[in-house]
């Protein structure tokens, strides 16, 4: 997205009359409890709004709803090139509101704007176009049988597909979701996580303004323990396309045995390697990159390489130049302002889980080199500076829990191999980087690499052919690719006999 000079975000942000209420079979409608939850802004703590907060009448309202909606096809069986055109309305409207939905993100979670700009707006136009164009690039099949009889198989949408999903990049994470969901012919009831929902409920908006029928796209904010909980235990949803935590998504697989034996996909948290080989030559750029890798979004992304295993004959060196490019690349700031490349983390409780996370380190034995307690002091806001620690033991709480914030350790290793079991001695398993100039030791790590994703050389390149995907506790869903739109359907066999 063009980042003019000229655009000014503090009076967008001004400006801005966010809708607050939950939207259910195409109206938006307080809840029925009368219930609201506060939005706080967390660079300013500033009172944002309050949304309506959904309890489990408004969730089985809008579930019942789009099952409805699901069964009289006004969605499901409409021709597809409708479909296709509605969806592709949409991603323009997505385009058209770019910067008042950077705005929502940015004030609600404290992401900095520019970060909207270069990664969330594209990457959520580019997923709904994919999708609508995707739609009819997947199908069924009709193998070859014997000659009495034809055998097709059909690629069905599910029904109802209830999609959770988490506040670190809250409009790219719905669109992840919902745009494979729709496109595929389902009907959605969509819970945002409750830190920032109001890009979710201006969504739901654009969804109808592009011609999507009244029903088909519901959109119920709340608390996780009682909308979300509902949601997932609905016997009118088919299946839940999660994203969150992996203690949440273990739920997940408890409320569909307790309900209705419901499809779950599951895209969880992350403890992600990025492996240094001695053979490297230019650390400096190498340092940069990891850097980013780590400390991007604040830290708040599922996959941050956050253990870095560096060959023990470059550990001074590198930690030195990343130590450099951190406080050169990531000095937390006002989101608003284009210039600034970290903002706090999304609320003052997740500021002090992430502190505790580093009290912990300190308490265990590990040497931090940047950042640390000493500069968390706002009583306000909830930021935290980028904080490393060095010579980190890889069996430390913080070389094994996500931390979810900027904090990084790094852990000596002694070659090729013994990098890959480091990586691999952990309960997570989404991503991970490797940098070297051997070919073979690049490949070798790919394959034997315990996770979803790896880059080489690099780190978080991505396209929609991508499966964005886990191994381990990290989860086992597929976002964007093809993959998605077939995890969204069903096949259904069907004989006929020709006799
Ligand atoms: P979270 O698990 O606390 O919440 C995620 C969603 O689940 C929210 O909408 C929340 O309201 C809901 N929820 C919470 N408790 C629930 C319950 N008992 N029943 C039903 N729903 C419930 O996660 P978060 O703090 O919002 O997000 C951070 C986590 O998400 C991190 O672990 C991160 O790694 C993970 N994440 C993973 C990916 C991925 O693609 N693998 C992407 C982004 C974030």
């Amino acid at each position: 997205m063009d980042m003019k000079a000229h655009v000014n975000w503090h009076a967008i942000a001004r400006a801005v009359r966010p809708e607050t209420r939950l939207l259910i079979d195409g109206k938006f409608r307080h809840a029925a409890s009368g219930a609201t939850l506060a939005s706080v802004n967390p660079a300013t703590g500033e009172h944002i709004a309050d949304i309506a907060c959904g309890g489990a009448d408004d969730v089985d309202l809008a579930a019942n709803v789009a099952a409805k909606r699901f069964r009289d096809g006004v969605w499901s069986k409409m021709p597809l090139r409708q479909r296709v055109g509605i969806l592709t309305r949409f991603a323009e409207l997505i385009g058209e509101h770019r910067e008042t939905l950077a705005v929502l993100d940015t004030l609600e979670m404290g992401k900095p704007v520019s970060e909207m700009c270069t990664i969330d707006i594209p990457a959520s136009i580019l997923t709904m176009r994919f999708m609508a164009e995707g739609l009819d690039k997947i199908g069924g099949t009709c193998p070859v049988t014997n000659g009495n009889a034809l055998h097709y198989i059909l690629r069905q949408p599910l029904g109802v597909v209830g999609c959770i999903t988490p506040w670190n990049y809250p409009l790219m994470m719905a669109v992840w979701k919902v745009a494979p969901a729709l496109a595929a012919g389902n009907s959605v009831v969509l819970k945002p996580a409750e830190d920032a929902s109001l890009s979710a409920l201006m969504l739901g908006r654009l969804f109808l303004e592009a011609g999507g029928p009244d029903g088909v796209f519901n959109v119920v904010p709340g608390l996780g323990s009682v909308a979300g909980k509902a949601l997932a235990l609905s016997h009118d949803v088919a299946k839940i396309a999660f994203t969150g935590s992996t203690a949440v998504g273990r739920q997940m697989y408890r409320y569909a045995a307790d309900s209705n034996l419901k499809a779950v996909s599951a895209e969880l948290g992350g403890k992600s390697p990025q492996i240094i080989l001695g053979d490297v030559d230019n650390l400096a750029k190498v340092a940069a990159t990891v850097a980013d890798g780590l400390f991007g979004n604040q830290g708040e992304v599922c996959s941050a390489g956050t253990r870095i295993l560096v060959a023990r004959q470059l550990e001074e060196e590198f930690t030195e130049l990343l130590r450099q490019e951190a406080l050169a690349r990531y000095r937390p700031g006002d989101p608003l302002d284009p210039a600034t490349t970290m903002g706090p983390l999304v609320s003052k409780t997740h500021q002090q889980r992430v502190i505790g996370h580093i009290a912990t380190a300190l308490d265990e034995g590990a040497r931090c080199i940047l950042g640390g307690l000493s500069d968390q002091s706002s009583e306000i806001s909830a930021f935290v500076e980028p904080t490393l620690f060095a010579g980190v033991d890889n069996g430390m709480s913080i070389a094994r829990n996500e931390v979810f914030g900027p904090v990084g350790a790094v852990i000596a290793h002694d070659g090729p191999e013994h990098a890959v079991a480091l990586a691999n001695d952990n309960p997570y398993g989404l991503a991970a980087g490797i940098w070297t100039t051997n070919l073979g030791a690049a490949h070798r790590a790919a394959r034997d690499l315990e996770c979803g994703m790896v880059w080489i050389n690099g780190y978080m390149n991505g396209d929609m052919s991508q499966p964005w995907s886990g191994w381990k506790l990290s989860g086992h869903g597929r976002d964007k690719c093809l993959d998605a739109l077939v995890d969204s359907t069903h096949s259904k066999s069907v004989w006929v006999t020709l006799e």
